[in-house]
């Protein structure tokens, strides 16, 4: 699946917003959002009134960023959110929030979604005990993840386990860290995922 492959500080910029996409530099003060809080680009520090239609697309680029999707497959996100029972809005995030990479950084086994990507894409992770390689495998509840034994020496695994401190894991997960696994014990809710998001302004923008 294609993947944004750009300079990733530039969208936080753009957005206005730390999207934490970088690891541990995110929470340094090395962090681009930190050094210019401005939009990139020539004219990024002009004043500019935002339309209507812009407040809207922008809140949908910043989601689809956090997760790092892209638009076709966020398109089909939302319609499978819209096909579900409950507030739209809601469920989309749930539908996000159940994607095997972003179970695995929630869980603490990497330091950005990127890195969990790469993990799961490289066959270092278990469902279940088997090898699933899919970084949009929806997790459902019950569903145990792991770090393949032959993966457990990763530095990078160890790097982000230690850092677990200062991101915490979110309580619909737990994880013992170990053994390198961790249990979905239960779907979130969006009271429960804390990201930066008005998710009603993306069902505003696909309804327009
Ligand atoms: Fe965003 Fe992290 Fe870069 Fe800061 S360091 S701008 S939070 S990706």
């Amino acid at each position: 699946m294609a993947r944004y492959r750009g300079p990733v500080c530039r969208l936080c910029r753009r957005e206005g917003v730390k999207l934490f996409l970088k690891g541990d530099r995110c929470y340094t003060d090395k962090c681009a959002m930190e050094r210019r809080p401005y939009p990139p680009g020539q004219h990024g520090q002009m004043r500019r009134k935002k339309t209507e239609y812009a407040l809207l697309l922008r809140e949908k680029q910043k989601l689809k960023r956090i997760y790092g999707v892209l638009e076709n497959q966020f398109r089909r996100y939302f319609e499978e959110a819209e096909r579900q029972k409950g507030v739209t809005g809601e469920n989309l995030l749930i539908l996000l929030e159940r994607r095997l990479d972003n179970v695995v950084y929630r869980m603490g086994f990497a330091n950005s979604r990127n890195q969990a990507r790469q993990l799961v894409r490289h066959g270092h992770i278990l469902v279940n005990g088997k090898k699933v390689d899919i970084p949009s495998y929806l997790v459902e509840v019950g569903d145990e993840i792991s770090i393949r034994e032959k993966s457990r020496e990763i530095p990078f695994i160890k790097e982000a386990i230690e850092s677990i401190p200062r991101r915490g894991i979110p309580s619909w997960l737990e994880v013992d860290h170990d053994h390198f696994k961790g249990t979905v014990k239960a779907l979130p809710t969006r009271e429960e995922i804390a990201i930066p998001v008005q998710e009603q302004l993306i069902v505003e923008f696909y309804s327009k």
